[in-house]
């Protein structure tokens, strides 16, 4: 038996069965859906993309995966040229992996072990955002701020390591002050927060954060995980403000294959570089490279830097904001608009228990969680389909 996410399997209700998907489109026996989750936004091409399909099929004729351990190749070569001259700064060094948690805990990794390298052995501490969602794994969820954990507080007590803040600059003034001898770095999703509730702030705080990180020798760590490929209505929100480490996952591959990487700067970098063995970076994921997932990576890329995304995403912007603008009703506690995100936050999460099945029969899939009813839609949507998508959000509250 499956043992699905997230979910109480004794409750849960019985999950839509997909048996094929097109553009925006996902059709189960009976029905046509307008995915508007992108499959954890990472579908930004929509699905059956004949550009991505003919990337993996081309790679499977030569190979499906190699590991990159005393072996490398041209799809996974080409990838991380492509992307130290895609990305800003000197973001120029990328260390594949197979998921954004694991892409979150070699940024911290990284982050730790760049001051044990320098035999600064004080640094044990991550400063990080609450609401953070940072991944699954055990120091993705550490760092993470989400009240689902809850088992782990009951297990382990109080984080020791990790300290939350708001996104407030006083309190990251705050933070900085008090606890700077002890950061190793500091964690964000920048500008939106996701899994914690498509949480908005000011690209002003990531500044601030900059420049303290600069002045107290604290790395700043981007998680773009959710955020990177056009989702804020920036590129990479990396374009703004310039982190050390940036962590990209979920679209990278345009949803087709889960594969992350994250990459360092050259400050990072020279922190491992050295004729010690004991400084080089002890990670190396089975699947890291692999074939199939850098050769759709590249094509992916491709596509969103020929097809006006960044265009795209800014018109899904522009028509969200007419249509839910002066929106309101009974419950809705605020409407949050960011590139190609919308969310509704009402005051009581049972105000939107049913929309799924609402949404459903109405030809849109939705997943709503906790008080958060959100679109993220593949930017290959039209008007005609993003109109039903957030009518369908409207209506709800009408009904
Ligand atoms: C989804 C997500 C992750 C985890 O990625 P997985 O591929 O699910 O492991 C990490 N950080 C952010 C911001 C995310 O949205």
């Amino acid at each position: 038996m499956i043992w699905y996410p997230y979910e109480q399997l004794k409750t849960m209700k019985t999950p839509y069965k997909i048996i094929d998907a097109e553009g925006v489109y996902l059709y189960t026996e009976d029905a046509k859906l307008i995915d508007s989750v992108s499959s954890w936004w990472s579908v930004i091409h929509g699905y059956k993309n004949p550009v991505l399909n003919n990337a993996i099929i081309e790679q499977t004729e030569k190979f499906a995966h190699v590991m990159l351990g005393g072996l490398t190749h041209d799809p996974v070569q080409n990838l991380s040229d492509k992307l130290a001259e895609w990305l800003p700064g000197d973001l120029d060094y990328c260390f594949f992996s197979d998921s954004g948690s694991v892409g979150v805990e070699v940024s911290l990794k990284m982050a730790l072990q760049y001051y044990v390298n320098k035999g600064d052995l004080k640094r044990t501490k991550v400063l990080a955002l609450t609401h953070a969602y940072h991944g699954d794994t055990f120091k993705a969820m550490e760092v993470g701020d989400d009240e689902d954990y809850h088992f782990i507080l009951e297990a382990y007590g109080e984080k020791k390591d990790c300290i939350h803040i708001p996104t407030e600059i006083p309190a990251l003034e705050e933070a900085f002050r008090k606890y700077h001898e002890e950061l190793n770095c500091f964690i964000v999703e920048p500008l939106l927060q996701g899994a914690g509730g498509m949480r908005m702030y000011d690209v002003s705080f990531l500044r601030r954060a900059r420049e303290l990180c600069d002045e107290y020798g604290v790395l700043l760590i981007f998680d773009e995980v959710a955020t990177g490929f056009g989702r804020t209505g920036n590129r990479f929100v990396a374009d703004l403000v310039l982190p050390d480490i940036l962590v990209l996952g979920k679209a990278l591959t345009g949803g087709y294959i889960g594969h992350a990487v994250t990459v360092a700067n050259h400050k990072v970098f020279n922190g491992f570089w050295s004729d010690a063995p004991e400084k080089a970076l002890m990670h190396g994921p089975t699947f890291m490279g692999n074939a199939l997932a850098c050769s759709v990576a590249l094509k992916s890329i491709e596509l969103f830097e020929n097809g006006n995304y960044m265009e795209r995403i800014k018109h899904i912007e522009e028509v969200t904001k007419r249509e839910m603008g002066g929106f309101s009703a009974p419950g809705i506690k605020e409407i949050r608009i960011m590139g190609g995100c919308v969310c509704i936050e009402v005051y009581d999460s049972g105000d939107i228990k049913g929309y799924q099945q609402f949404a459903y029969e109405r030809g849109v899939f939705s997943r709503p969680f906790l008080n958060y009813m959100y679109a993220m839609v593949p930017y290959v949507i039209n008007d005609e389909q993003l109109l039903k998508v957030l009518n369908t959000m409207k209506e709800w509250f009408a009904k």
